[in-house]
């Protein structure tokens, strides 16, 4: 037995959870006194963007349109003029976490409060974390400034989140649990938290999947998607971030499927040397071996399974591990590059996870 010792941070985000509080959204700016508010977007989420413009009514100052995926920084200083222009003294992001990051962005560099309306599962909006991207680099910081004043959740938004969408986001979200559950900087707040989220989504996942307008299962999807955005925001992630910003980073994989793939192979390499992590997702995920019930999870959601088929060549595997081992992140198990060379290759051909693994029988 060792004595507990830890270190843990409350968010200070105020947190409105219910359908329909998309129409609070006037209150919630009144609460912080907002007059003047510009709400950001997609152009392919016009009509949530339409929708907040409505329910802000008199305090509405402007919109922008143009949020786009890794926060690129001519996108800011675009939004950044439109802020300065129409005098703006509060933000409204609608969307995913390109709304939400161009938000951010914004809140970094203006102090203005945010009220962030996520429609995602990509949990951006629970992380004091901001990654932007200028000429084609991208750069992580964390500071307290992005973090939102308030975050209001409406599942009714939710509801139009393409299926395939819906299970890779879902997935990714769950790799912030999972990976919390053996962080370093771990707490008891955030075990429990991070359990509660990976059972919460795994269950909510399959309804979506046969359901899409299953509202309760929409909004315990939501719901396990901020738990588990905490659970980034407040602890260091590992191995299987770090694989997932390498491959996105240098060879353009996309970033919700590519944590998809990756996540049962990263949670193999690292369960056998973080056992009550496994424990803890054995229990969430209701199944012996946590690493290869994800992996059946994904396939019968229809998420992609092999690196491959996101456009990896197998060529560049060799150059994928040496990237993966350098400079790595806190990990639970030492990081070998002969082992994440064979993991890589694994997860190129959409093997099944196997290897060092974690089975609760046999602990
Ligand atoms: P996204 O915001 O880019 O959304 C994907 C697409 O789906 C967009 O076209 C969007 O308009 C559309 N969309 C979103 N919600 C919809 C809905 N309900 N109905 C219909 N269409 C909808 O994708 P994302 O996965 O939410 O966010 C990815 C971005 O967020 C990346 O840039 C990633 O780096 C960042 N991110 C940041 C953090 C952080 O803590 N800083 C955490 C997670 C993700």
């Amino acid at each position: 037995m060792t004595a507990l010792a830890f270190v843990h941070e409350d968010s200070p985000t105020r947190v409105l959870f219910a359908p329909g509080s998309l129409s609070r959204l006037g209150d919630e700016a009144g609460r912080l006194n907002l007059e003047r508010v510009l709400v950001v977007s997609t152009v392919q989420q016009i009509r949530h963007l339409e929708q907040a413009a409505a329910a802000l009514g008199a305090r509405l100052a402007g919109s922008f349109a143009g949020a786009a995926m890794h926060t690129p920084v001519e996108v800011t200083n675009e939004a950044l003029a439109l802020v300065r222009k129409s005098q703006a003294d509060g933000l409204v992001a609608i969307g995913g976490g390109s709304a939400i990051g161009l938000a951010k962005a914004l809140a970094l560099r203006t102090d203005l409060p945010q009220i962030v309306v996520p429609t995602t599962y990509a949990g951006s909006e629970a992380t004091p974390i901001l990654g932007e991207t200028k000429e084609g680099r991208k750069t992580t910081q964390r500071s307290a400034k992005v973090l939102p004043e308030v975050i209001l959740y409406d599942v009714e938004l939710s509801l139009s989140l393409p299926v395939a969408l819906s299970v890779s986001s879902g997935l990714n979200a769950i790799a912030h649990a999972a990976e919390a559950l053996y962080a370093e900087d771990r707490n008891p707040v955030i075990q429990v938290v991070a359990e509660e989220a990976v059972r919460v989504l795994a269950a909510a996942l399959p309804r979506i999947h046969t359901q899409p307008s299953d509202l309760t299962a929409r909004s315990e999807a939501l719901y396990g998607a901020w738990l588990c955005g905490t659970c980034l925001g407040a602890v260091g992630m590992a191995l299987h971030h770090k694989i997932c910003h390498t491959l996105g980073g240098a060879f353009g994989l996309p970033h919700a499927e590519t944590h998809a793939v990756m996540l049962p192979h990263a949670l193999a390499y690292n369960l056998s040397a973080a056992r009550d992590a496994g424990r803890r997702l054995s229990r969430a995920l209701n199944d012996q071996d946590p690493a290869l019930a994800l992996f059946r999870l994904a396939r019968s959601l229809g998420a992609p399974s092999a690196l491959r088929d996101l456009g990896m060549p197998q060529g560049a595997l060799d150059e994928a591990a040496d990237l993966a081992v350098q400079n790595p992140y806190a990990n639970p198990r030492p990081v070998e590059r002969m082992e994440i060379r064979a993991m890589l290759a694994r997860a190129w051909s959409g093997d099944s996870p196997v290897g060092w693994g974690f089975n609760v029988a046999a602990q």
